[in-house]
């Protein structure tokens, strides 16, 4: 098979706004940093898979970012996370819901690829991470911490926590950030593969499911590729992920099939926000949120989309 150029895209969650000038410049040092790692894997022949659990391990271990290192807490004061992770080549998917006390959620979405039972929840994740012999590892930062205490005082008024880590103590507007993560790669053979992972939209009740370990916010093939952020149960509802993948898989073009969800979305009146790449190139995102913290490399060079104008929907690179 002849090599092509691989294409990576980064997202670190979708909300009302990135925040201050500093903060913007530490989430793009932060995500360009991330996306220059991935892609210099890629650029080595690496598959898309490989590619994008490397790509998920350097997000969940910044604090900046809701998974892994640096996760919402949930109502009681625990964190659990989710991780998906699709092989588009094998169209397989894999996932964690509701793990705790490990590093990187993505490492168990991986580890249960090839599985007969490929989705664990709660009990099954935490005998998996047993089982993987994984050292156990307590993600709660001090920030993430008086995030909730302050939450608690206030009896839990916030429907989401701030989901994007704060450097300052005290944030401005919880509600502006959000931060789960989602890898999208087309390695050098043309493959495409996703991974996503999260704390959760923060504050939750017992028991709750993010859409990140489901086909709603997490879903490839080998025409296209998927990751969202943002409500996950407004991700659930449109099915985001696997519409826009199948609507490519149907002839589509990458930008026609994230206008038609997007415009959809508006109208649903839902929260959220998708990167996704196709199988020809094509460095996509759409949003209805106010803001997407994503960036990618086209072969040529970084690009991100921290300052795009509020009303903006969707976008394309396309390829040289
Ligand atoms: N989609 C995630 C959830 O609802 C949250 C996020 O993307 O920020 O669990």
């Amino acid at each position: 098979m002849t090599q092509g150029v691989p294409k990576v895209i980064i997202h670190g969650g979708a909300g009302s706004s990135v925040g201050h000038q500093e903060r913007l410049l530490t989430l793009r040092e932060d995500m360009h940093s991330i996306v220059g790692q991935v892609y210099s894997k890629a650029e080595t022949g690496a598959s898309a898979r490989d590619c994008v659990v490397l790509g998920c391990q350097l997000m969940e271990d910044s604090p900046h970012f809701n998974a892994g290192y640096g996760s919402v807490l949930q109502s009681d004061g625990q964190v659990r996370m989710s991780a998906g992770l699709m092989d588009g080549d094998a169209q397989r998917f894999s996932g964690i819901i509701n793990v705790s006390r490990v590093r990187h959620p993505i490492d168990l979405a991986a580890y249960l690829q090839p599985a007969a039972d490929r989705v664990l929840s709660d009990l099954g994740a935490a005998e998996l991470a047993r089982e993987m012999g994984i050292v156990p590892f307590d993600p709660v930062t001090d920030v993430r911490l008086k995030e909730w205490m302050r939450e608690r005082a206030n009896n839990f008024q916030s429907a989401m926590a701030g989901v994007v880590a704060e450097t300052v103590e005290i944030p401005a507007d919880p509600e502006s950030r959000r931060g789960t993560i989602g890898v999208v790669v087309l390695d050098a053979e043309g493959r495409l593969a996703v991974g996503t992972s999260t704390g959760g939209k923060g504050l939750e009740r017992l028991g709750r499911v993010s859409d990140s370990a489901t086909p709603a916010g997490n879903y490839a093939n080998a025409f296209a590729a998927v990751s969202c952020t943002g409500i996950g149960e407004d991700i659930l509802d449109e099915c985001l992920a696997a519409r826009i993948v199948v609507r490519v898989t149907d002839g589509l073009d990458i930008l026609a099939a994230l206008e038609k969800s997007f415009r959809e979305a508006t109208a649903h009146g839902r929260d959220f926000g998708a990167i996704a790449l196709s199988r020809q190139g094509q460095i996509a995102w759409g949003k209805t949120s106010d803001v997407l913290i994503a960036a990618y490399h086209t072969g040529d060079g970084v690009g991100d989309t921290l300052e795009l104008d509020l009303g903006t929907l969707t976008g394309v690179v396309q390829p040289l």
